[in-house]
């Protein structure tokens, strides 16, 4: 089996003022203390990409963004480009995010064209699959995001350019999570998608996401092909966070 290097991020979506730096700076002091056996990423609302990586720089703490433009400049008031985030020091950009693809109607191949702006911009797509409860309830959770796949991620991606994270969206902010065994089915389509389309498919990391704190951590960190996490709640605390981490201790 290839030797993955796991990654944990942490999604802060739309929580974060000047003040809560402090957090990101805790959370590097804790690490270079007690460092894991794991990349750890950051992703702040883009307000906050430029003082973070000031912050964090050439410490064990990436910084990435929640989401991008499919396009590098242009007249779209309001967006941001892959190649801004870039240049702010933003390593990653997470792509189709549920709340994206709900809140802001977004499709399967606008992200894949997200993902492509990514990768153009040298930024690593962190690009998020998953269904909805009533979709599993029905048996159909694995035909929707191998579907979510063949549209989301571009031809090019590659184990160095690309994330993928499942999260079941009835596992985000509801504190349930799925049963280990679903993960690891679930994970398992996924790695069989990626070894099939693309020549290192078998090194792409897969995050597992949705209601991971420090107390199931272990377990879900544990599945095969479980290749670490997206934390969006747990991620805001240091201390929480660095819970979490201890599964790769
Ligand atoms: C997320 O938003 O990506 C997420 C997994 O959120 P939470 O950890 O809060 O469920």
């Amino acid at each position: 089996l290839p030797i993955i290097t796991p990654l944990v991020a942490g999604n802060w979506k739309m929580h974060g003022l000047l003040k809560d730096l402090e957090e990101a700076r805790h959370l590097q002091a804790l690490l270079t203390e007690n460092p894991a056996q794991a990349e750890v990423l950051l992703c702040p609302p883009a307000t906050l990409i430029h003082p973070m990586t000031a912050i964090l720089r050439g410490g064990l703490v990436s910084v990435g963004a929640q989401d991008c433009h499919s396009l590098e400049k242009g007249a779209h008031t309001g967006d941001i480009s892959a190649k801004m985030l870039a240049d702010l020091g933003a390593r990653y950009v997470i792509v189709g995010h549920s709340e994206r693809r709900e809140d802001h109607n977004e499709t399967s191949e606008q992200v894949r064209e997200k993902a492509l702006a990514a990768h153009n911009a040298t930024l690593c797509a962190i690009i998020c699959v998953g269904e909805t409860l009533s979709q599993r309830d029905a048996g159909w959770a694995e035909k929707i995001v191998l579907d979510q796949l063949a549209h989301s991620v571009p031809d090019g991606a590659t184990a160095s350019n690309t994330v993928i994270a499942y999260e079941p969206i009835w596992a985000i902010g509801t504190g349930r999570i799925p049963k280990p065994e679903d993960v690891a089915v679930m994970h398992q389509t996924i790695r069989d998608h990626l070894a099939d389309r693309f020549a290192l498919g078998d090194q792409m990391r897969i995050l597992y996401g949705g209601s991971v704190k420090a107390s199931n951590a272990h377990i879900l960190m544990a599945v095969p092909n479980v290749n670490g996490a997206l934390v969006g709640g747990s991620s805001l605390k240091a201390l929480d966070f660095n819970g979490i981490l201890d599964a790769y201790r």
